[in-house]
């Protein structure tokens, strides 16, 4: 009798768990429907085309469709990965990042981070500016850049100059 529930209970643990990850854990969530876009130094990961226009809206300023201009979409973004690239004068080879973007307050409560792991800037389209993702996008530049990354010290005195400076000789 005993033996039997056990059973049941591992045969039913079996079945349930590989479906566990995906109904309990919304972020980060790599499911089939997530779209990409790829620009020459980023590939932008979205759920829905919405998220990726909001964030072409807010690090650009003006509103548009990017499915209606890609190349300007591309544009826009690249030119802000160029941009840090430029303050920092650190051209790291086939420099490509990855963007998640989010809706909502991100896990540890950010606007965005740069998760080195995955070499991925995980951005809220809700709040994001073009100073945040620069930011972020100078973490990545620098981890790519050092073969052994400076202190988070010293990286927080370089990113934190590229977003004060992103546009200051323009
Ligand atoms: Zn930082």
């Amino acid at each position: 009798m005993f033996s039997n529930i056990i059973r049941i209970i591992i045969i039913a643990f079996l079945f349930l768990s590989p479906a566990l990850p995906l109904t309990l854990s919304p972020l980060p969530c790599f499911s089939q429907t997530e779209k990409t876009f790829k620009t020459k130094y980023s590939v932008i990961h979205f759920s829905d085309d919405k998220d990726l226009n909001d964030f072409l809206w807010r690090i650009g300023g003006k509103r548009f469709d990017y499915s209606t201009n890609p190349n300007f979409a591309k544009a826009r973004v690249d030119r802000i990965i160029k941009r840090v690239q430029d303050i920092l004068e650190m051209y790291p080879k086939n420099f490509s990042v990855n963007i998640y973007l989010r809706r909502g307050n991100l896990e540890i409560n950010k606007v965005a981070y740069y998760e080195n792991k995955t070499h991925s800037i995980f951005v809220s389209v809700d709040n994001v500016s073009d100073g945040v993702f620069a930011h972020e996008t100078a973490h990545a530049v620098i981890y790519k850049y050092f073969p052994k990354p400076p202190s988070s010290i010293a990286q927080e005195v370089l990113t934190q100059y590229v977003d004060k400076n992103l546009w200051s000789d323009y």
